[in-house]
Parts: structure tokens; sequence; C-alpha cells
């Protein structure tokens, strides 16, 4: 195949200060991706300044911040990679098309995800559905809900080897999904929670009950302020609903699970000969920082040994770390604060359900900012850059 990019070409970014955009930078750094590109850094709020200096020693570039609604600078770049959210997306990626653009678009929103000539990226996962889109002149890689990116890196052995007949899963996602000011809004509240039973929680004496009074009385009288963004209390309680109502039951975090799975399979609409694979699932809001865990439910289509099946899972890539499945394990080693900030996609508590020998369960845990967000972008961005 000729190369799909110029060396060293022109890669745009845009919203690398934003939450995914910082950790996208962190691992850019960190992988060295900088000495292979030209970087030119947006901004929709603040063109015409600098980049930071401290980014600008690293990354190179010509020091200044673009105007990340100037058509005519976004078409000069290669490769556009946007953590900006879908505002942006909605804005500018029509016109920019419109405008002839023919470089490669890398976006963390889910504005362009379902389309049909953009595929969802997460490599060590689909990398077939990949390659076979760079062939086809594919130029749109979008990143996939965070969930769903940390489950397929933890589990897609088993869709790999085609065993799943479907999978049911129960999410506890954690604050960061929402963004920072989410992050914020959760700290705030336990600071005021323990503010308000202080004094008796030091006094020894005091009575459980009226600790525990004090703080439903806390968590109900919270006020605007404080629940700004989760609109109810989540420090000290939990939020069943994630996302827009889709108006059957159903949340748009939940009918991601099913879509967004599938497709970075390859399977069901728009992979002829295909059928999806039934996915369902409970979406949970949980007062943990920057980790999603899922408890997964399978049905396989046959009966595989369990150790052949723990074997498998392991093997798949180098960041699943296998929690063995026994409480010391699982306490140390299978918790969002055991895994924050890693790139380790936590498996454990694989067991054959009590419902018969294809029913499967297990339990993951991944850091949503870096296997859910931003990982996969620079990887596909190494991609093209390796082609
Ligand atoms: P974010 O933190 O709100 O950042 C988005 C943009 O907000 C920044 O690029 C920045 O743009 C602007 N901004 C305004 N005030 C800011 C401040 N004080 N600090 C930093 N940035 C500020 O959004 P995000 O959570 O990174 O999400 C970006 C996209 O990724 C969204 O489409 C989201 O759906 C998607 N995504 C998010 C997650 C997640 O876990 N949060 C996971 C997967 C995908 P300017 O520099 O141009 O002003």
């Amino acid at each position: 195949m000729a190369s799909l990019l110029p060396s060293r070409p022109r890669v745009g970014l845009v919203g690398w200060r934003g939450m995914v955009g910082s950790v996208l930078m962190d691992r850019m750094r960190a992988e060295g991706d900088f000495a292979h590109i030209e970087p030119v850094f947006f901004s929709t709020s603040s063109a015409g300044g600098a980049v930071p200096a401290s980014l600008h020693a690293l990354a190179g570039g010509d020091g200044k911040l673009h105007d990340a609604n100037d058509l005519s600078t976004l078409k000069s770049c290669d490769v556009v990679i946007t953590a900006q959210g879908s505002d942006f997306t909605k804005a500018v990626y029509g016109p920019l098309r419109a405008a002839g653009w023919k470089g490669f678009w890398i976006d963390a929103a889910k504005t362009l995800r379902m389309n049909d000539d953009a595929v969802i990226v997460l490599d060590p996962v689909n990398m077939p559905v990949i390659r076979d889109a760079l062939g086809r002149g594919v130029k749109d890689y979008i990143g996939g809900n965070c969930t769903v990116s940390c489950m397929l890196m933890g589990l897609g052995a088993l869709f790999k080897a085609d065993l799943v007949e479907w999978m049911t899963a129960t999410t506890y996602q954690a604050a960061s999904g929402g963004g920072a000011q989410h992050m914020r809004e959760l700290l705030t509240q336990m600071g005021t929670l323990n503010a308000a039973v202080r004094p008796l929680l030091d006094d020894p004496a005091s009575a459980i009950l009226d600790i525990d009074r004090g703080i439903a009385a806390t968590q109900r009288g919270l006020g605007a302020e404080e629940t700004r963004n989760f609109m109810v209390p989540l420090a000290g309680s939990l939020i069943p609903w994630i996302d827009v109502d889709r108006g059957d039951g159903t949340s748009l975090e939940e009918w991601k699970g099913g879509a967004e799975t599938n497709k970075i399979l390859g399977r069901g609409p728009g992979f002829a000969g295909t059928e999806a694979i039934p996915v369902d699932s409970i979406c949970v809001r949980v007062g943990a920082m920057r980790c999603h865990s899922q408890a997964l439910s399978f049905k396989l289509k046959r009966d595989v040994p369990l150790a052949d099946l723990e074997a498998m899972i392991r093997e798949d890539n180098p960041w699943v770390r296998y929690v063995a499945n026994t409480r010391e394990a699982t306490v140390q080693g299978l918790t969002p604060v055991a895994v924050t900030g890693t790139m380790d996609i936590a498996v454990g508590r694989l067991r054959k359900l009590a419902l018969g020998p294809q029913y499967l369960g297990a339990f993951t845990i991944g850091d949503q900012l870096l296997w859910g967000a931003a990982e996969p972008l620079r990887r596909m961005l190494r991609i093209l850059l390796q082609d």
C-alpha cells in the first residue's frame, strides 16, 4: 500500500487541554509520538495565544494557538485529532469535508461514531476492521464509548473466538465519564457530607444512626450549586441512569453498549453476512473517580473449560491483568483504586455461573481516560504513521 501520510505529517490537535486531551498529550509525550509529526495546536477559546511552554518544548510546532474554527488552517493538516467534544465536531467536520479536505479525522466525540463511513477504533480488538477500512480509503476514525472500549480490551478474546451468544453488563461508571466538573462535584459533595458529621465522627461514643441520619439529611438538602452536574447527590449514593433517555426504557449509554460493541467487532448492520451479538446492560454512575467497572454475564455458544477461558483472556493482549478469583486477589487488585492511572485492564471474578456450564461471569475495570478515551486515538495516529 502507498504511504498514507507524508513523512512528518502536519497533525492538528484540537481539545488538547480538556480532560481527554490532557491525557492524550501525556500519552503522546510518553510514547514519543511528537517526534514523528509536525503538531499544529488549535483552540476554540484562545486563538492567537501561545502553546504552553512546557508542551511546546516537548511537542515542537510553531508555538501558536490557531483558531479551531478556521477551516483553511485545519485544511493544511494531514490529520486532525480532536478531543474537543461533539459541538465542535458538529460545527466543523461537515464544512471541512465540504471544503474538499481529504485528511484523516481522529475524534473522541460520539458524533460520527455510527456513521457508515466511520470506524470505531480499538486496534488491539479490531485491527482487521481498521485495516479493511484503510484499504477502502476510509478517512474517519473515532474513539469508542469508554465503557465499551474498556470491556472489549478485557474480554475481547471471547468475542474474537466467536464464543459469545449474548452478554449482559451492569456497569459502575466513574464521575470522570461526565468530565472534569463532574469529578469536582463528587469531591465537593464528599467534603460537605464529611463536614456535616465531623463532630460526631470525632466522638467514638456517638451513635452510628445519628451519623447516618445526618448524612441522609445533608444529601437530601444539597443545593443546586452542589448538584449542578449530576442533578442529584452522587457521594454516598449512585445514579442508575447515564446519558439521555431514549424514550423506550433505555439510556443512550445502554444503547451504545450494544451498537458500538458490534460495530467495533465488525458485526451487524453494515457488515454483510454477519449478525449482531445481543448485548444489553444497565449503566450506573458510582462515586469512583476515573475507572469504569463492569459486572458481566455471558452465555457462551458452547461449554468451554474455565481454565481455557482464563488462558484466552490472559493471552489476548498485553494490557489484560488477570486477577485470580479469590477474595484476597480481588480486593487487592480488582478495584478502581488499584487500576486508576495505569494502562492495565483488570479482569477477574471469572467463574461459571449457577445457571449452567455455558454461562460465565466476569468483572472488569479500566481507566476510562486511557483505554476508554485517549489511547485508541494516539494508537490510530501511529497506525497511519506506520503505513
Ligand atoms: P473537557 O474536559 O470539557 O474539554 C473540552 C474543551 O473544553 C477543552 O478542549 C477546552 O477547549 C475547553 N475548556 C474550557 N474550559 C476549560 C478548562 N478550564 N480546562 C480545560 N479545558 C477547558 O471535555 P472532555 O471530558 O475531555 O471530553 C472531550 C470529548 O471526549 C467529548 O466529546 C467527550 O464526549 C469525549 N469523551 C470523553 C470521555 C471522558 O471520559 N470524559 C471519554 C471518551 C470520550 P479550548 O482549549 O478550545 O478552550
